[in-house]
């Protein structure tokens, strides 16, 4: 079998190809550090996380970046949100910014969620920022209006291409929410790329004056800086395709024009689904967003939590409460359980000579395939949990060579 992935960019599930042999660069779209980061976050950086480590136990060497956004993302008053929870505590941005990266990260191990090999954060690539915004001046895409700076839209002819819409429906879908901004500019999809604000807390000189990078502008200028202009696979939860993604490829587009018929940015854009809670879609307006520290808080192991994210296919709507976490709970136990089973079984004497007991090697393959399908978790796991549920005693075969199987298959996994 070969990995094949779906891609957002046409919605078909493609053959996986690296871009250069046995090396894949892949970038996410991380956590704004403002509050304590929820499950539907967690749900789109365990598929980063599956992603890699299936590619690295398929034998591929991964470069994997994921920014920790911590100014210029704004509410729909236009107010930077790490500011205004900052201002609450009568703290400054940067410090608040800080501490809720140090939790991010803690509740990330909690769900075995591997370090990524960068994690840049926005406060201190503001020169890179700006140098990309320059390059986007210097090549005519960009106005000022009321000491803003923006990227006209159209000199992006496939906008909405990622999201499947029109410029004429994203302008629609976007007016009325940004009517303020929009009287400013010239069409509301324009970019904001620098915006002047000298009451600002964390605010930068530039020559647009002094103020702060537009969000849009921060994985486009961090991503080109760890990742080069070009890579394997960016991703991200289904919200943050429009705009936001559709703001980065407008950006990329408009710095590689020489790019020319190849999309930009990335080869492949996978988006996990949306998240319900009990049935009623997670968000702030039902009142049912459910931060991962409160359920690692409440008791609810981080292996359990990391399973019940990962119960439904990364891409399908995913219900999660009590039948989710139950669901997880039966099976991580099963497979701790038997590890604990096999570490107190002795070895017997004709250990090394044991045949390798065929359930492993039907379990490795029915665990490849799910994976290498649009990374089957859940089928994957399941699997395993299947095989052992199944085993009788004198079926287990070698406890070392069943030990060593669980470990091997646990690098995708992470539960032990
Ligand atoms: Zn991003």
């Amino acid at each position: 079998m070969t990995l094949k992935l779906k891609n957002s960019l046409g919605g078909a599930l493609e053959e996986f190809r690296s871009l250069e042999p046995r090396k894949v660069r892949m970038y996410h779209c991380g956590p704004t550090v403002n509050q304590p980061i929820h499950i539907g976050k967690f749900r789109s950086y365990l598929l980063a996380d599956v992603l890699r480590r299936h590619l690295e136990r398929s034998g591929y060497e991964v470069l994997q970046v994921m920014n920790i956004t911590d100014v210029g993302h704004l509410n729909e008053f236009e107010e930077d949100v790490v500011e205004i929870a900052a201002g609450r505590t009568g703290g400054y941005a940067w410090e608040l910014a800080e501490n809720e990266m140090r939790l991010f990260h803690a509740d990330r191990r909690a769900l075995g969620i591997r370090g990524a090999h960068e994690y840049p954060k926005a406060r201190e690539h503001v020169d890179e920022m700006i140098e990309t915004v320059r390059l986007l001046e210097e090549a005519g895409a960009t106005y000022t209006e009321g000491g803003n700076l923006y990227l006209d839209i159209t000199r992006y002819e496939k906008i909405g291409c990622l999201c499947g819409s029109s410029l004429e429906e994203l302008v629609e879908l976007q007016g009325d929410s940004k009517t303020t901004e929009g009287a400013q500019k010239r069409n509301p999809l324009d970019i904001d790329l620098w915006r002047t604000d000298a009451l600002h807390q964390m605010r930068w000189e530039s020559p647009w004056g002094s103020g702060f990078p537009g969000w849009h502008v921060e994985c486009v200028a961090m991503s080109r800086k760890y990742l080069g202009e070009y890579f394997d696979i960016h991703t991200g939860a289904d919200d943050n395709i429009n705009p936001h993604h559709e703001f980065e490829m407008a950006q990329a587009a408009v710095l590689s024009p020489e790019g020319g018929d190849r999309d930009p940015l990335s080869h492949y854009w996978l988006h996990s689904g949306p998240v319900s809670v009990e049935g009623q879609p997670m968000s702030k307006a039902n009142r049912n967003v459910v931060p991962v520290r409160e359920l690692l808080e409440s008791g609810i192991r981080g292996t359990v939590v990391r399973v019940a994210l990962l119960s439904k296919h990364y891409r399908d709507n995913l219900d999660f409460g009590e039948a989710a976490l139950d669901r997880a709970s039966d099976v991580v136990n099963v497979i701790l359980g038997f590890r604990e089973h096999l570490a107190g079984l002795p070895a017997g004497a004709d250990e090394a000579d044991a045949p390798a007991a065929q359930w492993i090697a039907d379990t490795d393959a029915a665990f490849g395939a799910a994976l290498d399908d649009d990374l089957d978790y859940w089928k994957a796991i399941s699997s395993v949990a299947g095989a052992i549920s199944g085993l009788e005693a004198e079926t287990v075969g070698s406890p070392a060579r069943a030990l060593d199987a669980l470990g091997d298959w646990d690098r995708v996994l992470g539960i032990l």
